[in-house]
């Protein structure tokens, strides 16, 4: 099912958005149980497939090219009206009093929201495994993760609840559970969609992100979503970079001194294998070198906590959510906060106030930035003589649940994918071959990184590439 099919099928009215919402919803009721999506399933749902409906038999093609598409939400995002937990204990009881801008805009639309998804506390994780509110499990594999952050999102459009879904990557947490469930996972140019109501991880790294079926669905959706908004002034138009011409066929760069030793080896085949086809295809594949992007990972687990142990300083038993009584205002700080937070949010809080101490500041905060800007220099320096770049999305596929137990062993999964938010450009995650683990076989996924401002160039080739 894509965007386009569905909707032609409503304009002939041989299947309607009432259709497809009573398909999907019975998928949530037969399977859910299982795999653990979702947090919430709106029953109110129904009624917005019925007036889609309706919609439909009044507006024929004039209707919003959205109209009546079920979507599922990560529920870090705010929905007017609807219990909003990011994840956290903290809050778990918290109603969103306005739309994010990304949700507006998509209402305007018309899309029918299925439900809100489980995610990683506060989108702190790879695995899903870091909600207060329980495991999701990979529809494909129930015994292994969907990905995370952004995995009951994953999940949902891969198991067929959701035509599309909306998620949130500040590291990876779109593109990773695209990789591990088998569908496309697109994180747009920092700035291109405005984070006006996503509940803030890393300010300077975080973006909404699609989950789909295919490029083209995408495409769509971005084009819905994104551009300038007044409630976020980073947000840009994409005017700001210049043109980024389209092609025919592309000129593809292989970061060869970055495929780490750390991958598994089919994996690795699987993107040797996508390098051929693109050949077969036209395409250009060169090696590129780009060493500083191996430093991501460490620059990315300085960065991000700094943001993270200032953006969740506002969680505090006064302003918003969970409040444990103490006997004096300090002690209702620890007491909420000790109670609300997760141990994987308590340990980037620490990390982060640390690095942003006095006295290590510059050794860690300052040092980072600056890799930052050297690993932004690298990019634009290697895009002089590429139009895009591949890497794999990750270096395994979807792993058991309970597998990654420690921290670090994790963090090495984003080793792909944090680089990207680092320097703010484009990227998406495409389905690309499959991986045997115990006789099932696994999906693996491959990222392409567009220059700043290139979301285009991006849609572009991997509907040629993926969709065609
Ligand atoms: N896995 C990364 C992290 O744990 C990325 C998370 C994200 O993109 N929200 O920080």
């Amino acid at each position: 099912m894509t965007i386009r099919s569905l909707r032609k099928k409503f304009l002939e009215g041989t299947y309607t958005p009432l259709h497809a919402y009573e398909e999907m919803r019975s998928v949530i009721d037969t399977r859910d149980g299982d795999i653990h999506a979702f947090l919430h399933v709106y029953d109110d749902a129904r009624e917005a497939a019925i007036e889609a409906t309706r919609r439909y038999t009044e507006e024929g093609d004039r209707a919003p090219m959205l109209l009546g598409i079920p979507t599922a939400v990560k529920n870090n995002i705010l929905i007017k009206g609807k219990n909003a937990t990011a994840g956290s204990k903290i809050l778990e009881n918290y109603v969103a009093p306005y739309d994010a801008t990304v949700i507006a805009r998509m209402k305007s639309e018309g899309l029918v929201f299925m439900g809100d998804t489980n995610l990683d506390e506060f989108a702190m994780g790879s695995s899903t495994e870091n909600s207060a509110f329980g495991v999701t499990k990979n529809p494909i594999d129930l015994t292994r993760v969907p990905g995370g952050s952004s995995g009951g999102s994953g999940a949902a459009v891969a198991m067929g609840a959701s035509v599309i879904a909306l998620g949130t990557d500040t590291g990876g947490s779109v593109r990773l559970p695209a990789s591990f469930c088998g569908i496309v996972g697109y994180k747009p140019t920092y700035g291109a969609v405005s984070r006006s109501g996503l509940i803030a991880m890393g300010s300077s790294l975080d973006q909404a992100g699609i989950f789909a079926n295919t490029v083209d669905d995408a495409e769509i959706v971005f084009n819905v979503i994104s551009g300038k908004d007044p409630l976020d002034a980073t947000t840009i138009g994409p005017e700001t970079y210049g043109t980024i011409p389209l092609k025919e066929t592309y000129r593809i760069g292989v970061p060869r001194d970055f495929l780490r030793k750390g991958m598994d080896n089919d994996v690795l085949a699987v993107f040797e294998d996508t390098i051929k086809k693109l050949a077969e295809e036209g395409h250009e594949v060169v090696d590129v070198s780009l060493p500083l992007m191996e430093r991501g990972l460490a620059a990315y687990y300085i960065v991000m906590p700094a943001e993270v142990s200032s953006n969740l300083a506002r969680y505090d038993g006064v302003r918003f959510g969970l409040k444990a009584e103490g006997d004096n205002l300090l002690q209702d700080y620890r007491k909420t906060r000790a109670a609300g937070f997760g141990a994987e949010v308590k340990r980037r809080i620490i990390l982060g106030t640390y690095v942003l101490s006095a006295g290590y500041y510059d050794a860690f905060y300052g040092k980072a930035e600056e890799t930052r800007h050297m690993m932004r220099a690298e990019l634009a320096e290697v895009y002089k003589t590429v139009d895009l770049i591949m890497t794999p999305t990750a270096p395994t596929p979807a792993y058991k649940i309970g597998e990654k137990a420690d921290p670090l062993s994790m963090y090495l999964g984003d080793i792909f994918t944090v680089p990207i938010n680092l320097t703010g450009v484009p990227a998406m995650s495409l389905p690309s071959g499959v991986v045997l683990r115990e006789g099932i076989s696994l999906p693996v996924g491959v990222q392409y990184i567009a220059p700043l401002g290139g979301d285009a160039r991006l849609f572009d080739f991997g509907k040629k590439f993926h969709d065609d």
